[in-house]
């Protein structure tokens, strides 16, 4: 395994409940807060995190097994970004996007230099819904088409387009339902949406389905597919073998533009810099965000192939963004790309996916009656929870809330109660710890979760 720069034992924790008390207070106050009930909200004041950890004013520390929302890669405060962000600070804190910057051009150097095939510019936006906005649009541009089709199990952002073309139930508090989006089923061989006996079997009906889905809706009217290279939010679901390519195929055959989404799976989450790196397959747009600077600073945007680029050679695009490659963001992206690539991060995460994460949990689900699947890559990782391993039914029914979730909130609060904080999604949770984590921490974490599992096995009809 890759060995890591020992990052500083985690500081002590600042031992303050008054001050974290006032910090609720005036957030209870003042700040209104994203997807919830704002009466019901009970937010964690936090006062620190370093590496692996973050902390609240009690003296609580976290292992964080979410990375935020899936998005610190590179753990929290990395000394070599905090000082590029406050180089930068110190020498050009923010100018328009129509100059040519050091920071911005090195930063689309590095990620172009990354990306598959021939993805080349790169457009910057602040995160990833308006870098899914903006490829949806480039796509409709290219095309002169509308449609975009995307997948039922999705997450692509909060945004216009986005909150449309994303499959979760996120969607329907702002679904228009005239947005020109389509969805359609993607390959889920656990919960086969075709009745598939085998992966295999799954790649080809999935096909076959989408094949028929662009047939019926006209593929002269369809700009776009969109698709996570890995699903991240809605299952961390890898596509089977071929999937991809028979996307890629059938994108050339009907002249659609094909749009990895990989603001989850990109930058070395799945152990790659890219997920497409896995499946050898080169998209026309790609989306990322999360990953390129840990979100140390607001910042995403669209790599375009040279295709798509072409069309806005000679004719102007019609989009921009006052902070599009804000110099804070891109100077971050760069310390974090080379931090990454210096300290071998993507090594990291591929082999704690494939020696520590992994096995560990592949040997849980064999003693835990709660663990229906397991499944991911690299720090990208997903319990799949259910009631009944035999009929595979989920822990907490689809989209549960309040006391119909309550299986899922004890599971929860059992691993903040061990120190580690979980992503929990439905009746999923995720293993999704920052790439830099180490073997030990990943193992303590784990020993918490494994512990945790029990609370869920005591829903189950085994117990
Ligand atoms: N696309 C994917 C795959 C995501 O996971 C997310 C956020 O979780 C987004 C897009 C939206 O990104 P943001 O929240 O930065 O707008």
């Amino acid at each position: 395994m890759t060995t890591l720069p020992q990052p500083s034992a985690p500081s002590t924790p600042l031992v303050d409940p008054a001050a974290g008390a006032a910090v609720k207070a005036a957030d209870r106050a003042h700040v209104f807060h994203s997807w919830s009930a704002q009466g019901q909200l009970d937010p964690l004041a936090v006062a620190g995190a370093e590496g692996s950890y973050f902390w609240d004013y009690d003296g609580n520390r976290y292992l964080d097994f979410s990375s935020q929302l899936v998005n610190t890669n590179i753990g929290h405060q990395h000394p070599k970004v905090v000082a590029a962000i406050q180089e930068q600070a110190a020498k050009l804190c923010t100018v328009a996007p129509g100059f040519a910057v050091d920071v911005r051009s090195e930063a689309a150097r590095l990620i172009a230099e990354r990306t598959p095939g021939d993805l080349d510019k790169i457009f910057f936006t602040n995160a990833g819904a308006e870098a899914v906005e903006h490829a949806v649009r480039m796509a409709r541009v290219h095309t002169g088409r509308n449609k975009v089709l995307s997948a039922y199990r999705s997450y692509h952002g909060a945004t216009a387009a986005a909150i449309n073309l994303t499959g979760d139930p996120r969607r329907w508090g702002s679904d228009n339902g005239t947005a020109g989006v389509v969805h359609f089923w993607g390959p889920f061989a656990y919960r086969s949406p075709f009745h598939s006996a085998d992966e295999a079997q799954e790649c080809e009906r999935a096909l076959a389905h989408l094949e028929d889905t662009v047939v019926f809706e006209g593929p002269q009217n369809i700009a776009a597919i969109i698709l996570e290279t890995v699903v991240g939010t809605a299952g961390i679901l890898v596509p089977p073998p071929g999937y991809l390519a028979g996307v890629r195929e059938i994108c050339d055959r009907h002249g659609i533009v094909f749009i990895l989404d990989e603001v989850m799976a990109g930058f070395g989450r799945t152990g790659r810099w890219f997920a497409a790196d896995h499946f050898d397959v080169v998209p026309d747009l790609l989306t990322f965000a999360k990953g390129v600077n840990s979100g140390y600073v607001p910042l995403g945007g669209v790599a375009l192939s040279a295709k798509i680029a072409a069309t806005f050679e000679d004719r102007p695009y019609p989009g921009g963004l006052t902070y599009s490659g804000h110099p804070l963001a891109c100077a971050s992206a760069v310390a974090t790309i080379n931090a990454m690539a210096e300290e071998g991060i993507v090594e990291n995460a591929a082999a704690i996916g494939a020696d520590v994460i992994g096995p560990a949990l592949r040997e849980m689900a064999e003693r835990h009656p709660s663990v229906g699947e397991v499944r991911g890559m690299g720090v990208f990782w997903a319990l799949e929870l259910v009631r009944d391993k035999a009929t595979r039914e989920p822990l907490v029914p689809y989209n549960a809330a309040g006391a119909a979730a309550a299986p899922m909130a004890e599971f929860a609060a059992a691993c903040k109660k061990g120190g580690v904080w979980p992503f929990v999604n439905m009746n999923r949770t995720h293993v999704v710890p920052p790439c830099t984590i180490t073997a030990d921490e990943a193992r303590a974490g784990l020993a918490v979760l494994d512990e945790a599992l029990t609370v869920a096995d005591s829903h189950t009809v085994q117990r």
